[in-house]
């Protein structure tokens, strides 16, 4: 069931509950007023329209209290992280338009982390633990059952000192062993049932190389790298609710005699309807082949949105709808599809193309005669400006607005009927040529000269208005079309079914065909526009000099707003 909770918007709205609690903070005077908060991505994927509910978080309260936010890699798992998902990450942040003050890595504080970890050892709050980790598992109990002791539990200092070095040093195979902390093994938290704080990995790190064979895990590694950068609120999602004790715990052992300390405050995740937010889910559909990469423009991918016409100011204006709470749900898709219009109803010019063309011939309009019509850009926004678009005797317009035996409703292109051709005359269709097989070949009419729009008789009442462009004057283009990338609300419910099962088979429709006004030639990769009647569409990167390509972003049709009168 779709969830939706939406915000009065940016200027009225009330505080949110972590707004509150940073302003509690400050009214108390902690951390002698500072604010810092950070966005810690762990650089194993491309960031996805959830990373960008976090980033607006983090960075937004930075900026409202007049605080810092940084941006920290959390690359602690050298295994599945790469400098790729690094530079990503940074183009995704500045795209949506956030500027961090330091970047920092997780990796710069192993040393840091390494002496800790080594001083609890010493203080015998931590042991080198030889079992699998299995046994391990077996061994941690149930929430209603205190966990087992490890045999390794009270080994001598020494030994453990000596095998956490000896880990380090690559003298054994990863899974071989394990740095843990020794801290309450009947706790009512799981996670303070001696957590493992230390894995061997022999996988090279993408910034320390093979400098290190132990790493910490995370637990270990994200509240200390708040500590050592002086972060004041560490912004998370719901799951770590139930980590904040043992973060709070590491935080105690490290902490100074001053009055500075980290606090690790919990939002909810978003979920999204016909799509899945696992980067690991993510990473198997480009992997695979499922999608055409990370950027394909029906990923929830914040590159992907970019590539599909998306602006920075829809995601933030979507973000700021839904707000922050501490209950989980999942969002209607609809509600974002709706920022977006919203965003490009205001600032793309209309243009005019025609998906799926066939040809109109005035039979009454000169041969070879050319009119530049006023094509307003923006009606919601005359400061916008004009174009002009070329009218001559042959023109496409689409397929699906001629119908030769029309029902009574149908107000386009049909024997007999007037319709308005926007920006241009009012013409009166006289018949069509069809080919063997039944197919429309050419549609005529007739134009009324004195119906040209701007003059007086343009005001005659005509049910319908169609777009069109002229045949010569028009440019080939390529349209693709994008549905849902799942055919279910929530692909990941499903326990039955594998989520690559739930894939909609007709999520992209491409159309070759296609034939736009000659404006657009000029158009540059991620221009946005309205085409007449038809939706937003912006250019692909994939355009060239032959074709240009465009995605549309979204239809007209508003279905969020449907779902909100209901
Ligand atoms: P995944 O589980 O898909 O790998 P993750 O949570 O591990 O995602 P990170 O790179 O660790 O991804 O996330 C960086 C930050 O973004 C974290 O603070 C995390 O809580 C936040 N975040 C990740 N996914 C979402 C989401 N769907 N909604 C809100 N915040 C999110
Ligand atoms: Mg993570």
């Amino acid at each position: 069931m779709s969830e939706i909770n939406i915000k009065e918007e940016e200027g009225k709205k009330s505080l949110n509950f972590i707004e509150a609690f940073v302003e509690s903070d400050l009214a108390a005077g902690k951390n002698g007023k500072r604010i810092q908060t950070r966005f810690p991505p762990e650089p194993n994927g491309y960031l996805h329209i959830g990373h960008a509910k976090a980033i607006c978080l983090d960075f937004g309260i930075a900026e409202r209290y007049n605080g810092i936010c940084n941006l920290r890699f959390d690359d602690t798992n050298p295994v599945k992280e790469d400098v790729e998902y690094v530079d990503s990450i940074m183009e995704d942040i500045k795209w949506l338009g956030f500027h961090w003050e330091n970047v920092y890595y997780a990796s710069d504080y192993f040393p840091q982390l390494w002496d800790f970890a080594v001083r609890l050892i010493k203080e015998g709050k931590a042991y080198v633990d030889e079992q699998s980790a299995e046994i391990i598992a077996q061994q941690k109990g149930t929430p209603t059952q205190p966990g087992t002791n490890s045999p390794f539990r009270d080994r001598p200092v020494e030994e453990s000192l000596d095998l956490f070095n000896r880990m380090n040093q690559g003298d054994f195979e990863e899974g071989s062993m394990v740095l843990r902390a020794k801290i309450d093994m009947a706790s009512s938290n799981m996670h303070f049932r001696d957590p493992i704080i230390y894995r061997i990995i022999k996988h090279p790190h993408h910034r320390t190389g093979t400098a290190w064979k132990a790493y910490p895990m995370y637990d270990f590694a994200h509240g200390e790298s708040d500590y050592f950068e002086g972060v004041t609120h560490s912004l998370c999602t719901l799951e770590f609710e139930v980590h904040r004790p043992l973060y709070d715990y590491f935080i105690d052992l490290l902490k100074k005699d001053d009055d500075y300390r980290p606090r690790q405050i919990e939002f909810n995740r978003l979920n999204l309807t016909y799509t899945v937010m696992s980067k690991r889910k993510l990473l198997q559909l480009v992997k695979e082949g499922r999608v055409n990469g990370w950027d394909d423009p029906r990923m929830p991918t914040i590159c992907g949105f970019r590539r599909r016409g998306f602006t920075p100011s829809s995601i933030r204006s979507f973000i700021n709808k839904i707000g922050y709470t501490k209950y989980d749900g999942i969002i209607d898709v609809a509600l974002l599809e709706h920022a977006v219009r919203e965003d490009l109803n205001a600032t793309t010019p209309r243009v005019s193309a025609v998906l799926d063309p066939v040809k109109l011939i005035i039979t009454n309009y000169p041969e070879g005669k050319v009119e530049m019509m006023e094509a307003i850009n923006n009606p919601e926004d005359l400061t916008q400006g004009s174009h002009e678009i070329a009218f001559s005797r042959e023109l496409f317009i689409e397929r699906e607005d001629f119908m030769e035996d029309a029902p009574k409703k149908f107000f386009r292109m049909t024997p007999g009927q007037e319709v308005r051709l926007k920006n241009a005359y009012i013409v009166k269709c006289t018949g069509c040529k069809k080919n063997e097989a039944g197919e429309i070949e050419e549609i005529y009419a007739e134009y009324d000269e004195l119906t040209k729009s701007g003059m007086p008789e343009s005001n005659r009442k005509v049910k319908g208005t169609l777009h069109w462009v002229s045949a010569e004057h028009s440019l080939p283009a390529e349209v693709r079309l994008y549905d849902r990338l799942f055919t279910v609300e929530n692909p990941s419910e499903d326990k039955e079914k594998d989520f690559l099962e739930l894939l909609n088979p007709d999520s992209l429709k491409v159309l070759t065909n296609c034939r736009v006004e000659a404006e657009l030639q000029h158009a540059k990769p991620y221009d946005n526009f309205q085409f007449q009647r038809l939706g937003y569409f912006n250019v692909d990167p994939d355009s060239n000099s032959e074709k240009i390509v465009f995605n549309r972003t979204v239809s007209l049709k508003d279905t969020w707003s449907k779902v909100k009168d209901k």
